[in-house]
């Protein structure tokens, strides 16, 4: 029997640093709304205690830099830093780096590695990743219209992407375009690697959003709209193959997902402490909170909601390390829009239970509450997942020949009644 539900306890010990690392050192520094220059300052003296741990960059394998922990371990330290929306960049995991840093890994020349994927991984450069365009459904990203033409040795791209993660302060952006417009539909697009300084490449904008508002210049956390005009960069820059641009955004996708997961069950739970938290004191008709069946509802549903993401998300890890990614395909769509749910209903109860003050910006929760909601969109919607759930369960089951649904009673009963035949002669004849 191996249903092993256990931790190592060598790297438990590292868990229970991390997490009074994160308690201590990282939550504090979310209430001072750094900018990106200040933000680095501070998080380098905490990076340096992250890497003498031996747990920074730890999605990549020891040669580069890594821990080579596999995604079980992955997830286990990813629930521990999404309490935080600062723990992953401390830690040198942070999205879209982390998946950046796994395609130069995996398909990057030996040029590419030593120009970006270095940098990248010593927390020197920092990256962003420009698939979605405002007018294609990014849902569907075959149907991207962003070109890179090749001309001469160089090639040169053209397009408008939005919702670019990190753009305004990204020193480069893997960049997704149409080399062959003629090939078959997922085979259209080549990914490349472009300076964020590229003439022709231009930053237009923070957006504002439900995550920010307000959002402010150079700070960490942006989504961006970016425009290419004519922007010309070397054959060097071609990441992979031609034709290989959803072939390599697949290989960040399947752990990316389980990690995104692990981070919302951490963000999770850092609500339901300050919803059981708040149950203990907070004194209304008679009684405090955690004395009322609706808020004992709340808590008990919560705590299982979330173990069972919990569960489902590192059986997933689980399948990848052991049978690898595509093997996972069901697992990883199934968390991704179950796990959604869950980080909304729970930071969503913590919000009513406190009132007046969890719709203020005096808690986390009103921050946490407005991210959350973009986890339904990111990485693909909700139905697109529940999709893909639904095609792979369907393809394990056929019509029946007789079109007749194979648990139809009177059909079965018939033919039980055949079956049975002699016994039940048997039986009228004792009778
Ligand atoms: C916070 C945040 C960060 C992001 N960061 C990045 C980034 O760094 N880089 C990047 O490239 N992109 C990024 N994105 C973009 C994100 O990946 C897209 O928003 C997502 O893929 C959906 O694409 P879309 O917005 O064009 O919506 P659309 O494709 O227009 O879809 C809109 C809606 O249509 C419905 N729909 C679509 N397809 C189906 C279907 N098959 N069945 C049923 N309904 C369907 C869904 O309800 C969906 O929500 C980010 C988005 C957010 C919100």
């Amino acid at each position: 029997m191996a249903w092993d539900f256990s931790t190592e306890p060598e790297f438990q010990q590292k868990l229970d640093w991390m997490t009074a690392f994160v308690r201590e050192e990282i939550r504090p520094l979310e209430t001072l709304e750094l900018t990106w220059p200040q933000l680095l300052t501070a998080i380098a003296p905490l990076q340096q205690q992250v890497k003498a741990q031996q747990l920074w960059a730890a999605h990549l394998d020891p040669e580069l830099g890594g821990q080579g922990y596999g995604q079980v371990k992955l997830g286990l330290m990813h629930e521990i830093l999404g309490s935080s929306p600062l723990g992953p960049i401390v830690f040198g995991c942070q999205a879209p780096d982390s998946g950046n840093a796994e395609i130069l890994a995996a398909v990057g020349t030996d040029e590419q590695k030593r120009r970006w994927l270095d940098p990248l991984l010593a927390g020197e450069k920092y990256s962003a990743f420009a698939l979605t365009e405002p007018d294609n459904a990014g849902a569907d990203p075959t149907n991207l219209q962003t070109t890179a033409v090749r001309d001469g040795d160089d090639w040169v791209l053209d397009g408008d992407k939005w919702f670019i993660s990190n753009a305004s302060t990204a020193d480069f952006v893997i960049v997704v375009a149409v080399t062959d417009p003629d090939a078959e539909r997922h085979r259209r697009a080549s990914q490349f690697i472009v300076p964020i300084d590229a003439p022709g490449l231009e930053v237009v904008r923070d957006i504002a959003s439900m995550e920010n508002p307000s959002p402010r210049e150079n700070t960490y956390g942006s989504h961006c709209e970016v425009t290419l005009r004519d922007v010309r960069v070397g054959a060097d820059a071609l990441l992979g193959n031609s034709g290989d641009g959803f072939l390599i955004a697949q290989k960040r996708l399947g752990p990316g997902r389980i990690h995104h997961c692990m981070r919302w069950i951490g963000q999770a739970n850092r609500a339901f402490d300050m919803m059981c938290e708040r149950a203990t004191y907070r004194f209304a008709h008679g009684s405090v909170l955690g004395e009322k069946q609706t808020v004992r509802n709340w808590i008990a549903d919560s705590a299982a909601e979330m173990q069972a993401l919990r569960l489902m998300t590192l059986q997933a890890a689980w399948v990848i390390d052991t049978q690898g990614t595509k093997a996972a395909r069901k697992e990883i769509a199934m968390i991704k829009y179950f796990g959604a749910k869950i980080l909304h209903d729970v930071i969503d109860r913590a919000v009513q239970t406190h009132g007046s003050l969890g719709y203020s910006s005096d808690l986390p929760l009103d921050f946490m509450y407005r991210a959350a909601r973009a986890a339904r969109l990111y990485d693909g919607p909700d139905e697109v997942h529940r999709d893909t759930v639904a095609k792979l369960i369907l393809r394990g089951y056929e019509a029946p020949t007789d079109r007749i649904p194979t648990e139809h009673v009177p059909t079965r009963r018939r033919a039980a009644q055949e079956r049975y035949a002699a016994l039940f002669d048997e039986i009228l004849a004792s009778v």
